[in-house]
């Protein structure tokens, strides 16, 4: 049976508040989320785009225009894999996981373009109802959908030690048949996918038995959820795909891909999330200080971090850790495994981990990312596709990741071209959120 999402249902049963009149969005050239549309009008009413290109249909007569001449406008980015109130300035942990913290962290995906936010699990049990609130105002910041807790290993990942999980909202089945019950009764609770880890952490804890996410993804395809795993290795990875998951939710690290399992994704559908960023926020800040001099990377970053991470003794001190090498290397066969399977025609997500950990910067992250995709050989316009129109795709998420008539008017304004320099997503002029403007340039 093929999954489909309670998404559209949900969406539907949404009434999003609308603007007060048709709004003309104009002379912006148009990258409508799988192609460049050259200077073309967008037509928004109320919460949706109604219109793009010439002609431009009678309602747009009476409409506020909005002249963004020498502007790029593209979709909303759309993240398949984050995290939010699972940080406090320097601190991680379930202890900060409350409405207002998941607020304040959807703001910050909202201020830096992101306008739809997967938060793949760690979430307490109050995201139910925190859902249900944000997504009725775009105010509160980017659209949220996620896994709930999730489904994770007993003594094993996600670390509950390492990650702060004092009341630990993660399933642990002990058995196949608990793990159907973890499904049925996440999905009692409204989970919008079913997310699992598969990771012994290097060898440092358990790896979920093969039996238990075997039972999983077969009772959510049951039920009609997606599954997203969290891996690292090519061995996890070709097990769960011959398992038939949905989604690899971060990239093959260990090991290079062979063509086979390429070949299987592909003719499976099997979505990829390479999440290249993971491994190199732990240098990549030590190693590039002067970034923590511009306004687009300090304001994304709680004073505490910023001040800790100025410090040029924290600098060396990150920098010889021993975890490093490995993470240099993790993202190296990141970005190999990435160039294999976008050739073989795998289908790509978008995400980075943000929010989960402090160095996991929400929103500078994603435009990290985008950098990251054309690293390993994605044009601008195919990273941007990945971020826009293919995130979307992969969650089912048909009313959005696109600029087009009866799209959300979901839409990010840049300065400069990103087309041009990938670099220039990060030249955010405004963003639209359900035909709001909710933010404006990125400033300290
Ligand atoms: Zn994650």
């Amino acid at each position: 049976m093929r999954p489909t999402l309670p998404w559209a249902m949900l969406l539907a049963a949404i009434a999003l508040p609308a603007a007060a009149e048709p709004v003309l969005l104009e002379n912006a050239r148009v990258f409508d989320g799988t192609r460049d549309l050259g200077i073309t009008p967008v037509l928004i009413d109320g919460a949706r785009i109604v219109h793009v290109g010439n002609p431009l249909p009678a309602a747009a007569t009476g409409a506020r225009r909005i002249d963004y001449h020498g502007k790029t406008l593209l979709p909303g980015l759309v993240s398949d894999h984050a995290h939010v109130g699972n940080t406090d300035g320097l601190e991680h942990g379930d202890r900060y996981y409350t409405r207002d913290n998941v607020v304040r962290d959807l703001r910050q995906f909202q201020r830096y373009g992101v306008t739809t936010v997967t938060a793949l699990g760690m979430n307490g049990h109050d995201f139910f109802a925190i859902r249900r609130e944000v997504n009725a105002d775009p105010k509160l910041g980017a659209q949220l959908y996620g896994a709930g807790g999730g489904i994770g290993a007993v003594d094993g990942a996600p670390p509950a030690a390492a990650m702060g999980l004092q009341r630990d909202a993660v399933a642990r089945p002990r058995n196949a048949e608990e793990a159907r019950a973890a499904v049925a009764s996440q999905q009692a609770d409204g989970v919008d996918l079913i997310k699992l880890w598969v990771d012994n952490l290097g060898g440092k804890v358990p790896m979920m038995p093969a039996e238990i996410y075997r039972a999983a993804i077969a009772e959510a395809h049951a039920r009609g959820l997606k599954v997203a795993a969290h891996i690292r290795d090519l061995d996890q990875a070709r097990d769960l795909v011959d398992a038939r998951v949905d989604i690899i939710a971060h990239g093959i690290r260990d090991r290079a891909v062979d063509p086979m399992l390429v070949r299987k994704m592909r003719e499976q559908g099997t979505g990829y999330i390479a999440t290249v960023n993971i491994d190199e926020a732990n240098y990549w800040y030590a190693e590039n200080p002067q970034q923590l001099q511009t306004p687009f990377l300090r304001a994304a970053l709680p004073s505490t971090v910023r001040e800790r991470w100025e410090q040029p003794q924290w600098q060396s001190q990150q920098l010889a850790g021993a975890g490093i090498p490995g993470a240099r290397k993790a993202v190296e066969m990141n970005l190999e495994n990435l160039r294999r399977v976008y050739a073989g025609g795998v289908k790509l997500g978008f995400g980075t981990d943000s929010g989960a950990m402090p160095q996991r910067v929400i929103g500078f992250a994603e435009h990290r990312e985008l950098k990251l995709l054309t690293e390993a050989g994605l044009s601008p316009a195919r990273a941007l596709q990945v971020a826009t129109a293919d995130a979307a795709d992969l969650l089912g998420l048909a009313d959005r990741g696109r600029i087009a008539t009866g799209k959300r008017a979901d839409l990010l304004v840049l300065d400069a071209d990103p087309l041009a320099d990938i670099e220039n997503s990060r030249s955010i002029r405004v963003v639209w959120q359900a035909g709001q403007e909710v933010a404006g340039p990125i400033t300290e």
